[in-house]
């Protein structure tokens, strides 16, 4: 029965969307609100209320963990949403394809426990039984299916049975997509496919592999914002690491790798340019040949990285200040 804002009001059109202005209410009828711009609930049919109480047991099944959250989800399909109506995707994208995409953004990380899937192959978790390729997305997944499936939660209730299997399908797509083991598998082919300009949107395949891209940008979509946004995001991400790696060391006796490690903190900025070159920038460098406007996400990545270049030459400068004028100090002392 609540008031549903405008797209305008709510801000949920602008791709640098601050992540953490709604609260968690406000994203559920924020979230509401994409569904209705994208045509979503008039096209496939969806009841009001069952879309109302499908949203709100989405977001009961995000755990308290510091990054893999349901602000996380929200985000990430805001950024969908964003990306869609901005770049004139919305056109091109077919109806059922959008709501795979928007439903596959809220659902992608269902059920997260804080952990990575190295940690569930390490640590000999019961989801293990996914196999080792996309353990955890396997899990998010199935959890998207047992909700839909639980009584009054069918949001694709009155799809026709081709249209059922089709979105299904293209949900489970997406879902997967953000493995990053799965991007780094396929985006070699997309990549050259824009720099050849052989994109095509007429070959199926061109489409998977498209959609699959975009919701790694989505998913990934904080390097793409305002500086102080980015870095909040970059920080909540990295104590969850911490955590892990805490794991690591006192569960599994394992030395965690940098990023996991509480003990390498200082090297955050050395590793967020790592991250932003050799995963972001050529994703978003890829997406600005599909279609032009998203250009201020790539300018926003290019900004960002500057910012922890300078975090990290001032880290450089402040161990070798740190180092050099000790040893001055001790060969004085032994002068004297
Ligand atoms: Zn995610």
């Amino acid at each position: 029965a609540a008031n549903i804002p405008l797209v305008s009001e709510l801000a949920i059109d602008d791709i640098h969307f601050d992540d953490f202005s709604l609260d968690v209410d406000a994203m559920i009828t924020a979230a509401l609100r994409m569904f209705m711009e994208l045509g979503m609930v008039q096209k496939f049919k969806i009841n009001y209320e069952t879309l109302c109480r499908w949203l709100l047991t989405v977001r009961k099944n995000y755990r308290m963990v510091l990054y893999h959250n349901w602000r996380h989800a929200f985000n990430v399909c805001q950024l969908m949403f964003a990306m869609l109506t901005t770049a004139g995707f919305q056109d091109i994208l077919i109806e059922v394809e959008i709501l795979a995409v928007i439903v596959g953004c809220l659902c992608h990380d269902l059920d997260h426990k804080g952990t990575n899937n190295a940690f569930q192959a390490k640590s000999g978790s019961a989801l293990a039984l996914y196999g080792t390729s996309a353990t955890l997305e396997h899990h998010h997944f199935n959890h998207a299916v047992m909700i839909l499936q639980s009584d009054g939660h069918n949001i694709f209730a009155n799809l026709s049975s081709k249209e059922y299997g089709d979105l299904m399908q293209l949900l489970k797509q997406s879902i997967l997509a953000t493995d990053l083991t799965l991007y780094f598998e396929r985006r070699t082919e997309f990549f050259e496919l824009v720099s050849k300009g052989e994109y095509d949107w007429n070959i199926k395949n061109h489409r998977d592999i498209f959609r699959s891209m975009l919701m790694t940008a989505c998913d990934l979509g904080a390097v793409t914002k305002p500086w102080e946004i980015s870095r909040q995001v970059a920080e909540l991400v990295t104590s969850e690491f911490f955590e892990q790696g805490d794991r690591e060391r006192s569960e599994l006796k394992l030395t965690p790798s940098a990023i996991f490690d509480q003990n390498r903190k200082d090297e955050l900025p050395r590793l967020q340019l790592e991250w932003i070159d050799s995963i972001c920038i050529p994703l978003y460098q890829a997406l600005v040949k599909v279609d032009v406007k998203l250009k201020p996400m790539l300018d926003s990545v290019a900004a960002n990285r500057s910012k922890w270049e300078e975090l990290h030459q001032k880290r450089l400068l402040a161990s070798t200040a740190s180092s050099s004028p000790a040893s001055v100090m001790v060969a004085k002392e032994d002068r004297n």
